[in-house]
């Protein structure tokens, strides 16, 4: 009964307050998975700063959620320093930063790839990330309180074949500077962890999707469907925005992840790990 008793205790703990007093810093944060964890991390008690280039999207969530808002193109790394003295000038301090501001690559066939779309994408994807690391490396070092770094990949990252060449290259590449700076930065108890989703109908999927099937009036829920028949063991399930921003709530929780570091937590419903077609 005792036990029993404890249980609940455990669950209620876990389900809010996880990041009480925390200050989190979110690029990409107006819009899908960084505009549900933002809403995720305040429900938690975490005062959170969210950096895009999507103003009205940004600033009005922002103040829904009791955060701040500030104009950031992570390709610019004054931005994002911007981004991360903001937070500083708040509240004092950086705990928590999530670089998971990303675009969509349209390459086509590798052999007539354009090498300026190819850099505009990576100084988005990878360049982004950089900043990002950079700038909360420092913060949190000066800090001397620890921190927590999550940057976003993708299935991508781990398997050919679900977006463009150079969309690859540059989550493959986050996921190699994520182990990377893990490696220096965990003396100053500073964790780094990959999130990699898959498959979630954002506006980033459902546009691609739009291309792909020539039409301008495709529905989320369609490409959900979609995802979830062919993309997922767990048939006609497919991620949401909250389930990814679950999986970043879990990696920034010092109860939950204190020991996690240098890790790539994919969220695929299984797909890049096994066949689904035998399922
Ligand atoms: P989304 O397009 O809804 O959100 C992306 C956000 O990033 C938007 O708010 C956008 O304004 C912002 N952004 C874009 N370029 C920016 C820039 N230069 N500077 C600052 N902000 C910028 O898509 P999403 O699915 O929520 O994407 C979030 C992340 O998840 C991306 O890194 C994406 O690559 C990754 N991801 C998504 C999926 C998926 O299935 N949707 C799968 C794997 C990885």
């Amino acid at each position: 009964m005792e036990s029993h008793i404890h249980m609940h205790d455990d669950v209620q703990r876990l389900s809010t307050n996880r990041l009480k007093g925390k200050v989190a810093v979110i690029t990409g944060g107006a819009r899908g998975i960084g505009a549900a964890t933002a809403k995720l991390f305040a429900e938690n008690g975490a005062n959170v700063v969210i950096a895009d280039i999507l103003e009205d999207l940004g600033s009005s969530l922002a103040d829904s959620i009791g955060g701040r808002y500030i104009y950031c193109d992570v390709a610019n790394e004054a931005d994002v320093e911007s981004a991360i003295n903001l937070a500083l000038a708040w509240k004092g301090k950086l705990d928590i930063m999530f670089n998971n501001a990303g675009i969509a690559g349209h390459d086509g066939s590798i052999a007539n790839l354009d090498m300026e779309k190819a850099k505009q994408l990576f100084s988005v994807n990878v360049n982004g990330n950089l900043h990002g690391i950079k700038h909360a490396a420092k913060a949190m070092i000066e800090g001397r309180n620890g921190g927590c770094i999550i940057c976003t990949a993708s299935s991508a990252a781990i398997m050919g074949g679900l977006g463009s060449h150079t969309y690859t290259l540059s989550k493959a590449a986050i996921v190699g500077l994520m182990k990377s700076t893990a490696c220096e930065l965990g003396v100053h108890g500073i964790r780094i962890n990959c999130i990699s989703p898959h498959g979630v109908p954002s506006e980033m999927l459902v546009s691609a999707y739009r291309r792909i099937m020539g039409k301008v009036d495709v529905k989320p829920e369609e490409v959900g469907k979609i995802v979830g028949e062919s993309g997922s063991l767990l048939r006609g399930r497919y991620a949401s925005v909250e389930d990814v921003a679950q999986a970043a709530l879990f990696l920034a929780s010092e109860e939950s992840a204190g020991f996690i570091t240098a890790h790539n937590l994919v969220i695929d419903g299984g797909y890049t790990s096994a066949n689904s077609n035998m399922a």
